[in-house]
């Protein structure tokens, strides 16, 4: 498409940065499954010399998710944590960063015990409360690291008021945008300067492909962050491009989707007599509702809850008599999951360290997908009637 300009992220997710293909006139991108590209003389080319810098496939993908996050560039890796890795590639020893403690537990592993060892020092704190941030800064400070809605007790970041504590502190804020998708929230429109997406999740859509992606305004972020990409090389392949921009061609009528299913469902257990808590930032007494409906289109439809008794046991119940949801780990696909957060996704965080956060054994994560939502209400009822 020739010009994009002013177009709305309906059409965007379908046109975004792609156009037919210039050698065939293919109206889909072509999986230019190709290592090297023929030069027609000594620095004469057109525009690709090797893959690991550039595949024409895997640049539509680029100029998607800039086009749909209003970024000026796009950079994809071979997964959520390898762009989570550019990321912090951007950072020297002794430099520090601030990050929610509730956040997705490869992310927390990477920095723990990849980082920590190469002398980045990392604070973990609640975010809720911007205050709590603001205390940690100091002239180390070098990065925000922001996931909002969080993984997996649903809270919500201000991301306009931590842009504003990272820039006076002279710092950049990362936002994890993975499970709003540019559909529900769009970051770098609220002052963030790196977005990131474990692509993974909602943008592939279809639990196909494992991909990451970074997008971003600024030319000096993009350029340091594309040089990382050729230098450590943890590209995706074309194929995989292909299947994430096949995903995202859909992303919008499928959050659509999944934001009704995901009101029904959370209003369904917030009334269920073996339910303890749910949350879900669509409640008006979710403590960042307010917040939620400053900066996000839809609440969404990942839901956590807390079966009644609270245990490891029932909630083990709930899981296993579970049919149309599936227990396993990831989200964001058209099919509805179920996970235990203590045990799969953030076994990794500490048990002291996820009890603060919330992360009790009794904790259940639903992705509700796009299935008819009476069959995923009658399945919830089904098993929790087991308790
Ligand atoms: C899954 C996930 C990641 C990591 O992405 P991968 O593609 O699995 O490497 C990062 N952040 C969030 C919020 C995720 O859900």
């Amino acid at each position: 498409m020739k010009d994009q300009n002013g177009l709305k992220i309906g059409t965007l997710t379908i046109h975004g940065g792609q156009s037919p293909d210039p050698a065939s006139g293919a109206v889909m991108t072509p999986i230019y499954q190709t290592s090297t590209y023929a030069q027609e003389a000594l620095g004469v080319n057109k525009g690709y010399e090797y893959s690991r810098t550039g595949n024409p496939t895997r640049t539509a993908l680029e100029k998607s998710i800039a086009a749909l996050e209003g970024g000026s560039a796009g950079l994809a890796f071979g997964s959520g944590l390898a762009a989570v890795d550019a990321v912090m590639k951007l950072l020297k020893p002794g430099d520090e960063i601030i990050s929610t403690n509730d956040l997705y537990g490869g992310s927390y592993r990477q920095f723990t015990k990849v980082y920590e060892d190469f002398g980045l020092v990392f604070h973990f704190t609640g975010m809720s409360d911007p205050s709590n941030v603001e205390k940690r800064v100091n002239e180390k400070t070098k990065m925000i690291w922001v996931e909002t809605p969080t993984n997996p007790m649903m809270n919500i970041i201000d991301i306009a008021a931590m842009a504003d504590v990272a820039h006076r502190a002279g710092a950049i804020l990362v936002v994890d945008n993975t499970f709003a998708t540019p559909i529900l929230q769009r970051p770098l429109d609220l002052g963030a300067d790196i977005v990131l997406h474990s692509a993974t999740k909602y943008l592939g859509g279809h639990s196909d492909v494992v991909l990451g992606l970074l997008t971003m305004k600024n030319d000096e972020l993009a350029k340091r962050l594309k040089f990382i990409q050729n230098s450590v090389g943890a590209i995706c392949g074309p194929m995989d491009a292909f299947l994430t921009l096949r995903g995202i061609k859909t992303l919008d009528v499928r959050m659509e989707r999944h934001c009704k299913n995901g009101v029904r469902i959370a209003e369904f257990l917030k009334d269920h007599p073996k339910v303890d808590r749910v949350y879900w930032p669509g409640f008006e007494d979710h403590p960042g509702h307010e917040i939620a409906k400053k900066q996000m289109e839809n609440y969404g439809g990942m839901i956590s809850f807390v079966v009644k008794d609270g245990t490891l046991e029932s909630a083990s119940k709930v899981i296993s008599n579970l049919n149309v949801f599936t227990l396993a780990e990831s989200l964001g696909g058209v099919e509805s999951l179920a996970g235990h957060p203590a045990s799969m996704t953030h076994a990794s965080i500490p048990p002291a360290e996820r009890a603060k956060t919330g992360i009790v054994d009794g904790l259940i994560r639903l992705s509700v997908g796009i299935e008819d939502a009476d069959d995923l209400i009658a399945d919830l009822d089904r098993a929790l009637k087991q308790i």
